[in-house]
């Protein structure tokens, strides 16, 4: 079984590129040529100086010993919240605005839904001095004005989507409309491993630089590559998919995913796309979806803005229909305490989706002398108002 994408598009059954005909020569464009720009020297040459100078790779692999001897077994920390912008979306966004530039695009549009994304996009265009327009929900544009603000400062043009639900997927239909009206000079940067082919396989391999250095970290410090378990939360699953590239081909490394219950899987109220989801198709992927017997997309619910998303990346539904991945979800009131969890035993905020991840210690038991290796996705200062609401701080 491969776990990658193969030469079609395809992650098993899940994957491909359904997208309305005039959009395809800008996707097919992207396939033809994403290989090619993306393995010459002079695009490595500066992606790997930019994430080192700019990002602040690599990011240490941390022992989180408190905590360790908290569950009884040996916790390692990718630390991804030690990121420039505070996240692991932007080794995508420097990824995608290098590829971008080679390309001859001048003007860059994204989608976002609680605004990281966006940011992440907004920053590499203001290194790159390129035109930045994102797309956004009019309700997110209220819900996410810190973000707004950060976009704006940093000279991106924000555009609110008045329709339907007004959030994220109205922002996406607003992002491709643009995109089909401009194929020439605009590139759309994708902030997930979601997507027509090539994006999943695309930003995984941006992404995949997490599993690389974790690789050479944990030889260093444990003397053999491969960890017990890796571990990381699940939106559209792009840091999980970076976390996981490099071991998923090597069956004795498990594979775990963490999606978010919500207020808890039956409750109409959550986001655990694996546990509720079927076939379906979204923006533009063969992919689990949950959606309504008839096949509208169910809107999805948690308290991490960055996890309330209704699929999950090609990639992922492969590895949960395979069996080679492990999926748990944890409910909202488990996450917020394991994230204050770990600010007290290790003194580190994690934002509320890497807290998802941190919470199936409680659920899941582990070896005393496994290695498990939790990716820590970002950090919590945007989560501020929720966790003080939360605990009453
Ligand atoms: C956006 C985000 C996620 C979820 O996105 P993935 O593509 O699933 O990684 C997780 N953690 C943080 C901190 C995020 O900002």
């Amino acid at each position: 079984m491969n776990y990658n994408v193969n030469e079609k598009g395809y992650y098993g059954e899940f994957g491909g590129a359904y997208i309305p005909e005039m959009l395809y020569p800008n996707v097919e464009e992207l396939r033809q040529q994403y290989l090619t720009i993306t393995s010459e020297e002079s695009f490595q040459k500066e992606f790997q100086q930019l994430l080192r100078d700019y990002v602040g790779r690599p990011t240490p692999l941390y022992f989180a010993k408190r905590f360790s001897e908290k569950y009884n077994t040996n916790v390692y920390l990718k630390r991804e919240d030690l990121c420039h912008t505070g996240a692991h979306k932007v080794n995508n966004t420097i990824g995608q605005i290098l590829l971008a530039k080679r390309l001859g695009k001048n003007r860059i549009i994204a989608e976002t839904g609680a605004g990281q994304h966006g940011v992440a996009t907004a920053t590499v265009c203001a290194l790159m001095g390129l035109e930045c327009i994102v797309y956004m929900g009019e309700i997110d544009i209220q819900r996410q004005a810190p973000n707004v603000a950060r976009m704006k400062m940093l000279g991106a043009t924000v555009v609110p989507a008045t329709s339907g639900s007004k959030t994220l997927k109205d922002a996406t239909n607003e992002a491709i409309r643009d995109w089909i009206n401009n194929p020439v000079d605009t590139h759309y940067i994708i902030g997930s491993v979601v997507g027509p082919h090539p994006y999943p396989d695309m930003v995984a391999r941006f992404q995949s630089i997490i599993s690389e250095e974790t690789q050479k970290q944990l030889l260093e410090k444990e003397g053999r590559e491969n960890p017990d378990y890796v571990v990381a939360c699940v939106g559209g699953g792009s840091n999980a998919a970076g976390i996981y590239y490099h071991y998923l081909n090597q069956p004795e490394v498990g594979i775990i995913a963490v999606e978010a219950a919500g207020k808890g899987i039956d409750t109409g109220e959550s986001a655990a796309t694996s546990a509720l989801g079927k076939m379906g198709i979204i923006h533009g992927s063969k992919t689990l979806l949950m959606q309504t017997p008839d096949g509208q997309i169910t809107e999805p619910y948690s308290i991490s803005a960055g996890l309330d998303y209704p699929g999950v990346g090609p990639m992922h539904a492969n590895l949960f229909t395979s069996g080679r991945g492990e999926f748990i979800s944890i409910t909202d009131a488990d996450a917020m305490k394991a994230g204050l969890e770990l600010c007290e035993l290790e003194g580190i905020i994690p934002a509320i989706e890497s807290s998802h991840a941190l919470a199936i210690f409680n659920q899941r038991k582990f070896k005393k002398d496994d290695i498990v290796v939790v990716n820590l996705s970002g950090r919590g200062d945007k989560d501020l108002n929720t966790y003080i609401s939360y605990f009453n701080l």
